[in-house]
């Protein structure tokens, strides 16, 4: 198994390979800087040869039935729960995310596979009337082709699973270009995939910078669907850079989540679900809690209890018993979070608690940053408008729902949403008026099920779903299939008697 020795490489068509250009790059731990591991600094030449054995794949694996597809990823599901404890904590250690929360990320993978592979049965078309005689109608879904998977770091074994295991259960192959600041678990991701039982050239790993690697992928011409999760500039290049083959582009973007807390709320709840949202994985989700919109009379009281509760959170190495919070997952992220605190005391913000770089206390030099909490904050203010992707909630005081949703749907983004309260009436309301992709009830902004659509409105995307039914469109095009057995030639609206006539 690759992840015997501490240098990695590139899957190409079946073959562990070093990058062409015989350049690595190191990955290293958030919490205490170990060396994970050395990888290949790959470029346009690894990028052209992975999408070349893809496509060769494709014209076997295309017609590979289904549902033999699918037992495959049954089998993959199985490998993850097998490898579960071992795959979290590299997860732990390569990301930083605490351990429950790794072990939740293998989860995902599981169950995605499972529903996946589940699909290898299904993959449901319709079967439809004809309006001529003896002739009959379907719709079918077919495979597209070589799918290019570009991934972030914060879910690095659910989100390559939500790409990669649909696309090759619809019957695609593909090239996925991990993170680079988590390339280990890409490559274990792809090393239980080929224990699975996928043949050669049906997925490929090509590790690299988004510059050299993803940009490539992005153009190359024999990659026909693009599926990238992560900012909304990278999302922006890459939709442009996909623009001139007419790709098609499936992207998951950034997030400013709101929970909304009522007077009537259940504030012990509010806040259960605030912290967890606002400062798992170190706020560092696409649907973490960045700001918390509360009516007035419960502004105060809620406002005390986050912040005790932000206070009494411990933070260190994920691994270690007892750890709520993990560390960010760089340097550059670090002083982003940090320089977001400066813009809030700036906009004039109240800095309630937090706002610093963490160390002492056992953190060494791993990049930890206090849970931190701004009030008083207007919803026009950068730090409410903003993607900060670090543990940093800002709280917005309105006076009742209306102005609640108002300042919810006030941002570019349309990801997730929560609302607390007791009233069915409002619950109803917002579930109807806020513009997300995602509504919770009573609970925070964090939680989403494999077997329900997962994404964003407006900026966060550009209208696909990830999951669910939803992926299948993302990874197949519908044929429309006619079969005229009536022997004659039937013209479709000429030849319908009967039809229109009085
Ligand atoms: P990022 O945009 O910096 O990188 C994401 C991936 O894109 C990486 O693999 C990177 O190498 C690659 N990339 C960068 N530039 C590229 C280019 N020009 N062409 C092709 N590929 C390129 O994001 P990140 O820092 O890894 O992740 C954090 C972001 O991801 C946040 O904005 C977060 O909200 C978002 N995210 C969204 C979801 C979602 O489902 N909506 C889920 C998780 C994370």
């Amino acid at each position: 198994m690759a992840t015997a020795t501490k240098t990695f490489r590139n899957y190409i068509g079946g073959e562990w390979v070093d990058a062409a250009g015989g350049e690595t790059f190191e990955s290293h731990g958030p919490a205490t800087g170990e060396l994970i591991g050395t990888f290949p600094k790959s470029g346009p030449e690894d990028v052209d040869r992975a999408v070349e054995a893809a496509k060769a794949a494709f014209e076997e694996w295309r017609l590979v039935p289904a549902p033999k597809r699918g037992e495959i990823f049954y089998r993959f599901g199985q490998l993850l729960i097998d490898q579960k404890e071992d795959v979290a904590q590299l997860m732990t250690r390569e990301m930083g995310k605490v351990i429950a929360e790794a072990r939740g990320d293998v989860q995902e993978a599981v169950d995605i596979s499972f529903y996946m592979a589940g699909e290898g049965r299904r993959l449901f078309g319709h079967t439809t009337p004809s309006e001529l005689p003896d002739k009959f109608n379907m719709s079918v879904r077919m495979p597209i082709g070589v799918v290019g998977a570009i991934t972030p770091w914060n879910f690095p074994i659910a989100i390559p699973s939500w790409k990669l295991v649909p696309a090759l259960v619809c019957g695609n192959t593909a090239v996925f270009k991990p993170a680079t600041d988590t390339p280990l678990l890409g490559e274990r991701f792809v090393e239980l995939l080929d224990e699975a039982g996928l043949p050669k050239g049906v997925v490929n790993i090509v590790h690299g910078g988004g510059g050299a690697v993803g940009d490539r992928l992005v153009r190359h011409p024999d990659v026909p669907v693009i599926t990238l999760t992560g900012s909304r500039e990278t999302g922006v290049a890459v939709l442009r850079a996909a623009a001139d083959n007419l790709k098609h582009v499936h992207l998951e973007l950034g997030g400013k989540n709101p929970i909304i807390v009522l007077d009537d709320a259940d504030l012990d709840l509010a806040v259960d679900g605030i912290v967890w949202s606002a400062f798992g994985t170190s706020g560092q989700r696409c649907t973490a809690a960045s700001r918390v919109i509360a009516q007035a009379g419960v502004y105060d009281e809620l406002q005390s209890r986050l912040v005790a509760a932000a206070e009494r959170l411990r933070l260190g190495p994920g691994w270690e018993d007892g750890v709520d919070v993990g560390p960010v997952i760089n340097r550059a992220a670090l002083d982003k979070i940090h320089s977001y605190t400066g813009v809030g005391r700036d906009e004039g913000a109240q800095l309630l608690t937090g706002g610093e770089i963490a160390s002492g206390d056992g953190l060494g030099d791993g990049f930890f940053y206090r849970p931190t909490v701004f009030a008083e904050v207007e919803p026009d203010m950068r730090i409410a408008q903003e993607e900060i992707f670090g543990p940093t909630t800002a709280l917005i005081r309105v006076v009742d729902l209306d102005e609640a949703i108002r300042v919810a749907n006030g941002v570019r983004f349309g990801l997730s949403s929560s609302i607390f309260t007791r009233d069915v009436n409002k619950a109803f309301r917002a579930m109807r008026d806020l513009v997300a992709g995602i509504t919770y009830v009573n609970a925070g902004t964090i939680g989403a099920e494999v077997h329900l659509p997962f994404g964003g409105t407006k900026e966060t995307g550009n209208g696909h779903r990830e999951a669910g039914q939803a992926a299948l469109d993302v990874f197949t095009e519908w044929k429309s299939i006619y079969v005229d057995y009536s022997g004659k030639l039937q013209r479709a609206q000429i030849d319908t008697e009967g039809v229109n006539e009085p």
